[in-house]
């Protein structure tokens, strides 16, 4: 109680307008998240066909609610109204935070970053919902690294508790407070964490991951893997599963970030399946076609 006090005082400023970068997996479910509770955030893009895609997911994880009674259609539209789509940096000029969740590509953010900067003021919050990046290598892309952090989302955000709150070198306290404060307010359950590529949960996913992929080069059947870690094992999805919902795309980059950081963990592959996949330009169940065929 008395450190939940302590950090809400050093909130120099709470948020209340959002916006955040990309309008894909995890950029639709953050808007989505942040409306429903209430913050209202502008999600920008730049393809109309994935803002679209961004605010239909939204009105279906709403619809369904409204089915099962969990929702009445005016609150589904209050929602929805606080997103505000768009393809360009004009209606984010007022936002406390701009989180970032473009590709996970450190070449492409750090652009993003530098423009964005550009946009907002002097004392707005920018978060990037970076899968492995290192927040102090982010954090060169943009001028005021005290207001810089991490804001790491999972997937499906509407549905994941956790959000790590990243802390790079240069990172405020007051930052922080208000990055917690905001994940709470999205009904979130934020940790923080000190910076290094892959953070807390992916510095321990991707080592995993990266053995399933040894064990498809060396033969293993992809669905009895699958089976034994879902069924047998008790976890909610298994590996080929679960990167099929990640996006190979996604999982690639950051499986090159893991291995450049953790080279003895994360074991050297060559001909890697997921970077196979991604050749042959199957990227999971964001286009239908991954390790498995989705209809
Ligand atoms: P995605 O491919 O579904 O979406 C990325 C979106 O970024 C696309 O809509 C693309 O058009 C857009 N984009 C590209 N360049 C842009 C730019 N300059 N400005 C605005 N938008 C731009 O990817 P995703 O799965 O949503 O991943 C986004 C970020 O979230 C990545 O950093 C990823 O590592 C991280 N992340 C992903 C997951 C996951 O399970 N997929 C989980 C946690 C974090």
């Amino acid at each position: 109680k008395g450190k939940a006090k302590k950090a809400a005082k050093s909130i120099d400023k709470k948020i209340e307008r959002a916006a955040v970068l990309g309008a894909g997996i995890m950029g639709g479910g953050i808007a989505y998240q942040s409306a429903y509770k209430g913050t209202p955030i502008v999600m920008k893009d730049i393809n109309n066909k994935a803002l679209d895609l961004g605010l239909s997911t939204a009105a279906d994880i709403l619809g369904k609610q409204v089915e099962r009674g969990r929702l009445n259609a005016k609150k589904m539209a209050s929602v929805l109204n606080n997103i505000t789509p768009s393809l360009n940096y004009d209606s984010i000029k007022d936002t406390d935070i701009v989180v970032e969740a473009v590709v996970e590509n450190p070449n492409v953010k750090a652009s993003v970053l530098k423009e964005v900067e550009g946009f907002v003021s002097d004392r707005a919050i920018i978060a990037s919902n970076t899968s492995t990046i290192s927040i102090d290598l982010l954090a060169e892309s943009v001028n005021r690294p005290e207001r810089f952090c991490g804001m790491h989302f999972f997937n499906p955000v509407h549905k994941m508790p956790l959000v790590e709150v990243i802390r790079g070198k240069d990172t405020s306290d007051e930052t922080i407070a208000s990055v917690v404060a905001y994940a709470a307010s999205m009904g979130k359950s934020p940790i923080v964490v000190n910076d290094c590529p892959g953070f807390y949960i992916n510095r321990v996913l991707f080592p995993y991951l990266a053995g399933f992929s040894q064990l498809v080069l060396e033969g293993a059947d992809i669905a009895t893997v699958d089976k034994v870690m879902e069924k047998d094992f008790g976890w909610p999805m298994g590996p080929a599963y679960l990167l099929d919902v990640v996006g190979l795309d996604t999982a690639n980059h950051c499986t090159h970030v893991m291995a450049d950081g953790f080279p003895t963990r994360m074991a050297q592959i060559d001909n890697d399946p997921i970077s196979l996949l991604v050749n042959d330009s199957r990227y999971g169940q964001k286009n239908g076609v991954g390790f498995y065929e989705y209809s």
